[in-house]
């Protein structure tokens, strides 16, 4: 039988690992902000990801929240490292019940309120473009209700948090953790783009955080109810359409 490693052992294993954390931290923040030659954070944690957008950016960065699993998680970072760490939505009016009740959760839990970013009403769109247009454009629908304004709203920062994963989708498999957003114009962070879905549920169940009650009903991906189905990764978005994102990150 081999022997584990000794309490010695361990001890300066943690000791190392802290070691070389701190020295790659240490770096990140020296590097200079180049969109032509980004700093790589891609060695770092989620948390040190986190740690390193907030002392670069703090206050004028925002996470973009969806109230979906990996923002519940990035909220418990963010406010850790900041207690008036910014969060917003795109209110479009069309949100799920279960993910109204999970925003009021995500508000008592952090004590932050998530700023709601709308476009025009449903009865202004419907007046201009028809009942129901998320059923015949999907595309032109999300570019009012989503795209138009996150543009107004990053208009205002200089940096934003995501919480896509690249194995959520082939579209996704290429983010990386800071990416200059030559569309938007400001920085784009997302710490958890290696993280794996089981990682997100780990970390949801170790910290009790918030959890939309859709995802445990089989919806991995969750957005506006009427283009939204039960469904892996994102195959529940516009099911059955060949659109696959919103327009937001790609
Ligand atoms: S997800 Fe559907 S309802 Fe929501 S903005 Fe896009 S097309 Fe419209």
């Amino acid at each position: 039988m081999i022997d584990g490693p000794t309490v010695e052992e361990r001890a300066a294993t943690e000791l190392l690992g802290g070691l070389v954390r701190r020295r790659r931290l240490a770096r990140a923040h020296r590097a200079t902000l180049d969109p032509a030659a980004p700093p790589d954070l891609e060695p770092l944690s989620a948390e040190d990801v986190v740690a390193w957008a907030l002392r670069r950016f703090h206050p004028r960065i925002a996470l973009a929240c969806s109230f979906q699993q990996e923002e519940s998680v990035l909220l418990d970072m963010l406010v850790a490292g900041r207690s008036d760490a910014r969060a917003f939505t795109l209110d479009t009016g069309l949100l799920f019940p279960e993910t109204e009740r999970t925003a009021s959760a995500f508000e008592a839990r952090y004590g932050v309120t998530v700023e709601r970013v709308g476009g025009p009403t449903l009865d202004e769109q419907a007046a201009a473009h028809g009942e129901r247009l998320w059923e015949r454009d999907p595309d032109g629908c999300c570019a009012l209700r989503k795209v138009e304004p996150l543009r107004r709203k990053l208009a205002g920062l200089d940096a934003w948090v995501t919480g896509v994963r690249r194995e959520q989708s082939p579209t996704r498999a290429g983010t990386r953790k800071l990416e200059w957003d030559a569309r938007h114009g400001l920085w784009k962070l997302s710490p958890l783009a290696d993280w794996t879905l089981d990682d997100v549920r780990r970390r949801i169940a170790e910290r009790g955080l918030p959890d939309n009650p859709l995802h445990g009903r089989g919806y991995a991906s969750i957005g506006c109810e009427p283009c939204t189905r039960p469904g892996a990764g994102r195959d529940g978005r516009w099911s059955g359409a060949a659109k696959t994102e919103c327009g937001l990150h790609r």
